[in-house]
């Protein structure tokens, strides 16, 4: 069967172990699959005929770009095959007088920033791992920058897919705003490869700021870093990045980077300004907010080299803590609530992780009421998703979401039909008007994919 395959796609299919290893897991999910081929897609033409194999062959299509989302975005369901979009990974154009550019779903955001430099715009939605723009956007995926800049919706202006059935969409246009019809680019963002293969994209580029203030505030408890957070927040202070880091997780950073941080509590803070003088005002009020919520120290990076470092620190947060415990097993959550409810969540998550007598670090994206738990278990244990569960249930009651970055995969499935209600079988119908026979990326986002 795959002999047919191969001829279609000559020297882009693997069979290869190494390579159906690779892409039948993902980072953060224990489930393995190994799919049946790898076919590296170089064009819209390969993405096509990869498609159209499957079709004849009713074989399901897993969508693959880098490879670092943790639910098990990309682990086969059943036999399948692979579609790595990486070989796609070109610089189509870039429009600095419109603040655009047009690319490849398979470069990754670094690769981008690479190809910026010397334009004085950058692309600034930051998942800490290197991953590529197609499974960022399939992923709706934010990051540090979040809190100033968007997440991938706000910063995705155009998608080009290719729908289960071959045929080519151009969804949204090159501007910063439209209201023509119903937003099917929008809709294609977060759907993790279920709808259609992402083949290109317009996203929209930001003038690199003129001015960085980048700090970090230490506090005597966990509560207050989080109050101090939300009022910088209130404040309306235009932060470009504000992100929570607990005492074990600066421990675990101390011991995997060799850092000398306090082992506290810690808010890594960034202001971006295009004038010195605001730059100033807006840091000095932020950080008496903060002094005012309990602040006991603050350490300003004053050099671009420290700037990098720190955000280094916070990007290795989840390796740190995973190299202090090998061998184990780990679930992140990432939850995310109304800004003023994030305190009160925060709190929740720490003392259920002494509740239920877990290891595990708090960090994450408060300035967009966003954090993950890293809770660390032995095989076999089942208190992490009982934490997970309380977790997600105290997040709904609060009025928020069970997952503000990672996306559904398979292990939050079982949260949708209490998050959306009946808005559920909606969304079950629109997969089944793109994608009738089920062949993108089933069993992702749906328990089932049956349609009433
Ligand atoms: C250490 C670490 C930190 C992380 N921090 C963050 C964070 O801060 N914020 C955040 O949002 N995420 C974070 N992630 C998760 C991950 O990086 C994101 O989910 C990322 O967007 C996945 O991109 P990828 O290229 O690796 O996609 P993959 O993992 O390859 O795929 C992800 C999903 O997108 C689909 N897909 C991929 N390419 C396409 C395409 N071209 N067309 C259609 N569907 C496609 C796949 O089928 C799959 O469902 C982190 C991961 C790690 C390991």
């Amino acid at each position: 069967m795959l002999e047919s395959l191969k001829s279609l796609l000559p020297g882009k299919v693997s069979t290869a172990p190494a390579d159906l290893e690779t892409h039948g897991r993902d980072e953060g999910h224990l489930l393995q699959r190994p799919p049946l081929a790898v076919v590296y897609a170089e064009s819209l033409a390969d993405v096509q005929a990869a498609l159209a194999w499957a079709r004849a062959e009713r074989i399901p299509v897993v969508p693959f770009g880098a490879g670092t989302s943790l639910e098990g975005h990309v682990v086969p369901q059943g036999p399948a095959l692979s579609l790595d979009l990486s070989r796609m990974n070109r610089v189509l154009r870039v429009a600095p007088q419109d603040f655009l550019a047009e690319v490849e779903p398979g470069l990754t955001r670094k690769a981008l920033n690479e190809a910026l430099k010397g334009t004085g715009l950058f692309f600034p939605v930051d998942p800490g791992a290197d991953a590529t723009l197609g499974g960022m956007a399939a992923t709706n995926a934010s990051g540090t920058t979040t809190v100033r800049y968007g997440g991938m919706r706000a910063n995705v202006l155009a998608l080009q897919v290719v729908l289960a059935n071959g045929e080519v969409l151009e969804l949204g246009r090159g501007v910063r705003k439209t209201s023509a019809g119903y937003d099917l680019k929008d809709l294609f963002i977060g759907s993790e490869g279920t709808l259609g293969i992402i083949t290109r994209l317009t996203l929209r580029l930001h003038p690199l700021p003129e001015h960085i203030h980048t700090l970090r505030v230490f506090f005597g408890s966990l509560e207050s870093t989080a109050e101090a957070a939300y009022r910088v927040m209130a404040s309306g202070l235009p932060v470009a990045r504000l992100e929570l880091v607990d005492a074990r997780a600066i421990a675990a950073i101390n011991r995997y980077l060799g850092r000398s941080y306090p082992e506290e509590p810690a808010l890594f803070v960034e202001f971006h300004s295009s004038t010195r003088e605001a730059l100033g005002a807006e840091s000095a009020l932020a950080l008496e907010l903060m002094r005012e919520a309990g602040a006991l120290q603050v350490d300003v990076a004053h050099t671009q080299e420290e700037r990098t470092a720190q955000w280094e620190a916070r990007h290795q947060a989840y390796w740190a803590m995973v190299n202090l415990y090998p061998g184990r097993n780990y679930l992140i959550t990432d939850t995310a609530v109304p800004l003023s409810k994030m305190p009160e969540l925060v709190a929740y998550a720490s003392r259920l992780l002494g509740e239920l007598g877990l290891a595990g670090n708090i960090v994450g994206h408060v300035g967009d009421g966003n954090f993950h738990t890293l809770v660390v278990y032995e095989q076999g244990d089942s208190r992490p998703e009982e934490f997970a569960e309380r977790l997600v249930e105290r997040a709904l009651a609060l009025g928020g979401t069970c997952t503000g970055e990672h996306g559904v995969g398979l292990r939050k499935r079982k949260y949708l039909p209490k998050e959306h209600g009946p808005a559920l079988e909606w969304m079950r119908r629109i997969k089944h008007l793109f994608d009738p026979e089920n062949l993108l990326n089933p069993g992702k986002v749906f328990e089932a994919a049956s349609v009433s």
